[in-house]
């Protein structure tokens, strides 16, 4: 250490004493120092002097360098911090192996979706990059729904099933055993959602419709590399419409006077908390069966309390019991669409949110 203290003495002060050039000093140095060394008194108490405050001064630049070295470490970290991926990925989820490597002429990726709107999600990312299906029949809700020797040959073919989670697909596991299918990737879209009280129709908020969106795409990017760029921007070219849909019904619900109302089915929780609204009662307690009595009472109590003017039922059904409370209490019947049925389109869900919003427009002014 001293030696090269030295040296570096030397090269600064002494060279042109010496007649020596830095570069050739640095020459010397690295082949030949013990020479360079010959030539210095290192008794002469001035030369002693300089070497020491040389010294002091080297100590400062090391330290200096050493505290750079770790800011530069801490930013290199905070910026991979940054780029990785979305917080929703892979909590309810396993880590997914890439399926498809991505060579030309390999085959597209089989995507099976159970319920319209991922249906309506997973084709705004892939376009026509993968084979998308959708598992219930048009007519055919995830509460009522049964499975057919078809739907279990739909699973047998698929690479990736996508899902909405929250157990409204209960009949999922005997689905799966029933096709005898081990090598399944299956997505939970509902992962990184806040769920209120395991209420599974999530896909009725925009907000909430963003995060399922993000979590097809995670599982899609690695499933098929390949295509992982156009999914991911396809991903983003969707996103920013359903946050222009988002805007565009706070903008409305702002507007509304009547801010509560009585839903057939509990399927707007969401949509009524992230917008401001809120679902005062619903008709049917549990899907698929007739609400009793005392429910029905209750619901009645709470219609007259909130004063509201409207109810509203789904276009799917015609239950009489809607018609026989507006008919008692003098309100009007709205039909709200809860999107667990219909023939999907790439559009279908923000045409069919922007219709909903219509109706609540039509039925709380
Ligand atoms: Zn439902």
């Amino acid at each position: 250490m001293k030696t090269w203290f030295f040296i570096y003495f030397y090269e600064d002060l002494k060279k042109e004493e010496l007649g020596i050039t830095a570069s050739n000093c640095k020459y010397h140095f690295l082949n030949n120092y013990h020479t360079l060394l010959g030539n210095i008194k290192i008794n002469d108490s001035f030369n002693l002097f300089m070497l020491i405050l040389y010294g002091i001064i080297l100590s400062v630049k090391i330290i200096r360098g050493f505290i750079f070295f770790n800011i530069l470490l801490l930013i290199v970290s905070l910026s991979s911090c940054q780029q990785s991926p979305p917080q929703h990925d892979n909590k309810n989820n396993p880590p997914i192996p890439p399926l498809l490597k991505g060579g030309s002429g390999e085959r597209k990726l089989k995507v099976l979706t159970t319920i319209a709107p991922l249906y309506s999600f997973t084709k705004n990312i892939t376009g026509d990059l993968a084979d998308i299906d959708n598992l219930l029949p048009s007519g055919v809700g995830p509460h009522e729904y049964s499975f057919s020797p078809l739907d279990v040959k739909k699973i047998t073919g698929a690479d990736v099933l996508i899902k909405n989670g929250v157990n409204l697909e209960s009949w999922m596991d005997k689905l799966i055993a029933s096709a005898g299918k081990e090598k399944l990737i299956i997505v939970d879209t509902s992962s990184g959602v806040k769920i209120m009280n395991n209420d599974p129709h999530i896909w009725l908020s925009p907000k909430n419709a963003i995060i399922q969106v993000e979590n097809i795409t995670n599982a899609l990017v690695k499933t098929d590399p390949g295509h992982s760029e156009a999914y991911k921007n396809n991903a983003e070219n969707y996103i920013q419409q359903l946050k222009t849909l988002d805007k565009e019904i706070q903008e409305e619900v702002n507007k509304l006077k009547q801010k509560e109302f009585v839903a057939f089915h509990s399927a707007f929780l969401y949509f009524a908390k992230d917008y401001g609204l809120k679902q005062a009662a619903v008709i049917q307690e549990y899907p698929e069966k007739e609400p009793s009595p005392k429910h029905i009472a209750s619901v009645i109590d709470t219609i007259r309390a909130a004063g509201i003017k409207a109810i509203f039922s789904e276009p799917q059904i015609s239950p009489k019991i809607v018609e026989a409370i507006a008919k008692d209490l003098n309100l009007r019947v709205y039909s709200l669409d809860t999107l667990e049925t219909g023939a999907p389109y790439p559009e279908w869900y923000e045409d069919k949110i922007r219709a909903n919003l219509e109706v609540f427009k039509k039925a709380l002014n």
